[in-house]
């Protein structure tokens, strides 16, 4: 039986038949797991050698029970084989591209990324001799030309952040395999719910699970969803490299996964709601959100997404300081980096790149920019929240 996306987020890669008869999935809070003897070890290494599937567990480092839960529930959401379990989105990303290249090779970043995933590439890849090529979002159409004979991996991101630009990813799939290389994407900001990139053509996904998956603001945790053959080398290297999640924070991935669903599908509403009440709003310059018409890449996330999410950015009328207050004085959402969570989280995003004026404009953000993820509060309570807060910081504006 094919079951819907609503049923297997409650039931997918957890079987029936759990230790002591438990509805849940047990943490299994153990570094290393005892074998009953001699034999016993050398069957477990037969049993490696020859890649035979569901193993029993060796080491902490290697797996885990609970962790192996969430992985095949991952990958059931993602329509891929296999998922694999990071301690954070960037130790997946990390271990992904140094699995995948090597000295010599060349990568194209075919869209704007998350900052540490830029710096990665810029900082570190390129002092191991991996040269990288970045395309500005929206010129997909040089992508065949940025490609070289050594180029291994295309690396994209979508929707981004904090523009929310969405890439073809069926021209992107298309142009690789045209030419034998492998693609990756960094789906954090869409969840399986609105974009599964595996049925458009991409061979690797990537989440930061520490947003929309864990969803409570509370778990650190990256995965990686793709075929069994792509994903085994990256499993060898995560038992080098270590980044592996805990126990716990596996446990707390499943619980949140189970609500994943309604969590995003809530949060796909507000985020258009919201959307459109602040492209109407006259203390509103501009809103960038996949979900208007107006947005460069509605048609491309129309065509390949069910919902646009519940990230919203925007300028505000007016400049870094009255953006600061409109900030402060909003009364519901958090201020803070991150999104995906219950609660509401809002900031100014040029103040988290730097303090220095003259260090921002590289990074192509506005000052007056405010990127609202929004939680799953009631929606009319957050906009008329939005809406005071716009007005507080004219009027505050005016008294000083
Ligand atoms: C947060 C984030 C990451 C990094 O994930 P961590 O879990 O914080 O390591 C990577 N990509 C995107 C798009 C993110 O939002």
């Amino acid at each position: 039986m094919s079951e819907r996306f609503a049923t297997k987020v409650i039931h997918a890669g957890e079987g029936r038949g759990k230790p002591y008869d438990a509805v849940t999935m047990p943490i299994v809070q153990t570094s290393t797991y005892a074998f009953a003897d001699t034999e016993a070890i050398v069957d477990f290494l037969k049993a490696k050698d020859a890649e035979v599937p569901d193993r029993r567990d060796e080491y902490g480092r290697y797996s885990n029970p609970t962790q192996s839960a969430v992985e095949r529930k991952v990958a059931s959401l993602e329509g891929g084989e296999r998922a694999l379990l990071f301690a954070t989105g960037m130790g997946a990303i990390t271990t992904l591209l140094l699995t995948n290249l090597s000295h010599g090779d060349h990568l194209v970043v075919a869209s704007s990324t998350y900052r540490q995933t830029r710096n990665l590439v810029m900082d570190h890849l390129a002092r191991w001799g991996i040269e990288a090529s970045f395309l500005p979002d929206g010129s997909l159409g040089d992508l065949e030309r940025a490609l070289r004979p050594n180029t291994k991996l295309i690396l994209c991101e979508a929707p981004t952040n904090p523009y929310l630009r969405v890439i073809d990813l069926e021209r992107v799939g298309a142009i690789a395999k045209a030419h034998g290389i492998v693609t990756a994407i960094d789906a954090t900001f869409a969840t399986p719910v609105n974009l599964r990139p595996l049925d458009h053509g991409i061979d690797l996904v990537i989440h930061s699970a520490t947003k929309y998956l864990g969803g409570h603001n509370d778990l650190l945790a990256g995965v990686v969803i793709g075929s069994a053959a792509r994903l085994s080398p990256i499993e060898t290297l995560r038992g080098v490299l270590g980044g592996v999640g805990s126990p716990h924070d596996a446990y707390l991935l499943l619980r949140g996964l189970k609500t994943l669903d309604l969590r995003v599908r809530r949060q796909n509403e507000t985020g258009q709601r919201i959307a459109e009440f602040l492209r109407d709003h006259p203390l509103v310059r501009e809103v960038h959100y996949p979900g208007l018409d107006a947005h460069p890449d509605h048609e491309t996330a129309a065509r390949l997404m069910a919902g646009f999410g519940g990230v919203v950015s925007f300028e505000v009328e007016g400049n870094r300081d009255q953006t600061s207050r409109v900030i402060d004085a909003l009364q519901i959402p958090y201020i803070g980096p991150t999104l995906g969570g219950v609660e509401s989280i809002a900031q100014q995003q040029s103040i988290f790149i730097s303090l220095d004026p003259a260090k921002r404009p590289k990074y192509g953000i506005s000052d007056s920019l405010i990127r609202y993820a929004a939680g799953i509060e009631d929606a009319d309570d957050l906009i008329a929240d939005l809406d005071q807060a716009l007005r507080a910081s004219v009027a505050k504006g005016e008294d000083e």
